[in-house]
């Protein structure tokens, strides 16, 4: 049976908030409902998750081209989507607490009177019937509410490539199968309480449809749930903690010939990490239908003319990097002091090397700070100099750098320094004018 990594929700919670990841935001304010900012590591952290899809979708492909598309797109957008009408959560409201919940999480979360029963369990909760709250955002275009014309912020970028399907086929001179990849921010209404960035009210999502020739829509579903699952893998999850699982058919969108999604062990528990679709012609079909426009392929050569298969993987931002933390998440012992380590991949790590002087004095800094001008040449490198070495050792294991290079008294001489690995803790002596050719190998083996 495969086990949760060492983390909890509390853990990571507090080691984000500690060095400055991910903190609630508004927090002078009292904070607002499931919504949090990045601070400096957390930036990075999440900008190097979405490079990796990139390099996965763009750099390491040449079917996928890119896309970002409006937040706010036309209104009819979401009538054709079938989002307006059907994008709800059933919730209820407690007339004795006043408090308002997902009728179908009420086992999930604590009665408002009585928080060691659910709501409904005890004798003063008094729910109401179930009703339907969509869950998009609604705001107006123009200064005047009610002369302006109501939009939505969209709850998926998906439907901004559907949109643009026809502009990029004529500009990107692509034939199925091909993608258009989009990473950008979503907003959805939710009122379930989010599990740290599980679930928030804004997040960003990795996005992408690939179009293809109806009958080779089963073979790319399948292509695309092993490409998609074997990325976490590669960026260092354990593979035991991953799992893809399909939709029972009662889950399934109406216009689903077959959904699955890559699970991951959170810390609360099999949970969707990512949604793996074949959602059919359905999004291309509806769009021509409610614009006029003809959205299919044409092939000059063979005359066919066909509305192409669309399999979707969708991926959070947010969901990920809290993936990757909770796997990277570890506790050890050094010399009999507890030690929290991250032990990220090094694509992801925010910080790739620290460079330390033992001693602020005798010349240390002034090395120090000569090899780390050159190390962030080619490298997110960070320097340090205040503080015992072990703290400040701790301190960069704690972020996840797998690197931390120490000048000492011997660099002054010999201009060696010593590289520190943060998962072995092995030390080994390299030349200055090896160490970024030699840095950039152990960081990136293929790549060097
Ligand atoms: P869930 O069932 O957890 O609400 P979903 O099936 O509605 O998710 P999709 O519409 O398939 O999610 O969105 C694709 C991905 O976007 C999800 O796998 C998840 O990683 C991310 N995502 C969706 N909603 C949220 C949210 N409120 N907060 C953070 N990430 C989200």
């Amino acid at each position: 049976m495969p086990q949760p990594s060492v983390a909890t929700m509390d853990k990571i919670v507090s080691l984000c908030k500690r060095r400055g990841f991910i903190f609630p935001a508004s927090e002078i304010y009292g904070g607002i409902a499931n919504t949090y900012d990045y601070g400096h590591y957390g930036v990075l952290l999440k900008n190097n998750v979405v490079a990796e899809w990139w390099r996965a979708m763009i750099q390491e492909r040449d079917d996928i081209v890119a896309l970002d598309s409006a937040i706010i797109q036309h209104p009819r957008t979401w009538e054709a989507s079938g989002h307006l009408a059907g994008f709800t959560d059933p919730l209820v409201d407690c007339r004795t607490c006043k408090q308002r919940f997902r009728a179908d999480h009420l086992d999930q979360v604590p009665c408002g009177q009585k928080p060691s029963k659910h709501p409904g369990e005890d004798a003063v909760c008094d729910l109401t019937e179930a009703r339907e709250f969509n869950l998009m955002f609604e705001t107006t275009i123009g200064p005047v509410k009610e002369a302006g014309a109501t939009v939505y912020l969209r709850p998926e970028t998906a439907q901004g490539i559907f949109l643009d399907f026809k502009q990029v086929l004529q500009f990107a001179r692509r034939k199925p199968p091909f993608g258009i990849a989009q990473v950008g921010k979503s907003f959805r209404n939710e009122i379930t309480p989010g599990n740290f960035i599980f679930r928030t009210l804004e997040f960003e999502q990795m996005e992408m449809e690939y179009f293809v020739p109806p009958d080779q829509a089963q073979h790319w579903y399948e292509h695309w749930l092993h490409e998609r699952f074997e990325w976490y893998v590669r960026l260092g999850i354990e593979r035991e903690r991953l799992r893809l699982r399909a939709h029972d058919p009662d889950e399934l969108s109406h216009y689903s010939s077959g959904t699955s999604d890559v699970e991951y062990l959170f810390p609360i528990g099999w949970s969707e990490l990512e949604g793996i679709a074949n959602r059919g012609n359905f999004d291309l079909t509806q769009h021509a239908k409610h614009s006029g426009e003809r959205l299919e392929f044409n092939d000059p050569q063979s005359g066919e003319r066909y509305v192409p298969h669309v399999i979707e993987p969708a991926a959070g931002v947010g969901r990920s990097v809290l993936a990757f933390l909770c796997d990277a998440y570890d506790e050890d012992e050094i010399g009999g002091e507890q030690r929290t380590v991250l032990r990220l991949h090094p694509a992801l790590a925010p910080v790739k090397v620290a460079v330390l002087p033992l001693l602020r004095k005798d010349g240390q800094p002034e090395l120090a700070r000569e090899v780390y001008e050159r190390l962030r040449r080619s490298m997110k490198a960070e320097y340090d100099e205040g503080g015992a070495i072990g703290r400040r050792y701790r301190r960069q294991d704690e972020i996840g750098t797998p690197f931390a290079v120490t000048i000492d008294h011997q660099s002054l001489d010999d201009r060696t320094v010593t590289v520190r690995d943060r998962d072995t803790l092995q030390q080994e002596r390299v030349a200055i004018d090896e160490l970024p050719a030699r840095l950039l190998e152990r960081l990136d083996p293929a790549g060097a």
